[in-house]
């Protein structure tokens, strides 16, 4: 199915909503479309040797959601690098009622583009490494605890 078709036929999520709707029952029944950035990525080997990659999925705001890839989608997605914007198509889901999605082929996910606003706070942390939060450049080039620290400051 072509990306266009699928945003045609499937219901669309935004990350924020998908999150209060994640937990809800018989969500795994119905086919949804969402799209969202990827923030931090993990790729690790399972126990059986197989690659595995976690994502955090970011809207660039309040909301976050774990995606799980596995199998032949792992290995033809870990090259995408935080910052791409990523739509997924039908998801299934990880670990019932934990709030997590899952892909397993690669023609789940397709690359958009990279999100112009995606960027790292800029503050350093205690032993002196650049912070690993992900915060929308066009808001603010901190994050929020970082920002906190500067306002208790003044
Ligand atoms: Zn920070």
């Amino acid at each position: 199915m072509d990306l266009a078709a699928a945003l045609d036929t499937a219901l669309f999520f935004s990350l924020d909503a998908l999150a209060l709707r994640i937990t809800m029952p018989g969500l795994e029944d119905i086919p949804f479309t969402t799209a969202a950035v990827i923030g931090k990525r993990d790729a690790k080997d399972a126990a059986n040797g197989s690659l595995y990659l976690k994502w955090r999925l970011t809207d660039l705001k309040q909301s976050a959601l774990v995606c799980m890839v596995f199998g032949e989608a792992a290995t033809a997605l870990c090259q995408l690098i935080p910052g791409t914007l990523v739509a997924v198509l039908a998801p299934g889901f990880d670990g019932k009622g934990e709030g997590c999605l899952k892909v397993t082929r690669p023609g789940q996910v397709r690359a958009v583009g990279i999100a112009a606003e995606f960027g790292y706070c800029g503050g350093t942390t205690r032993d002196g490494k650049g912070c690993s939060m992900v915060v929308n450049t066009s808001v603010c080039r901190m994050c929020d605890w970082h920002l906190n620290q500067i306002s208790t400051k003044v």
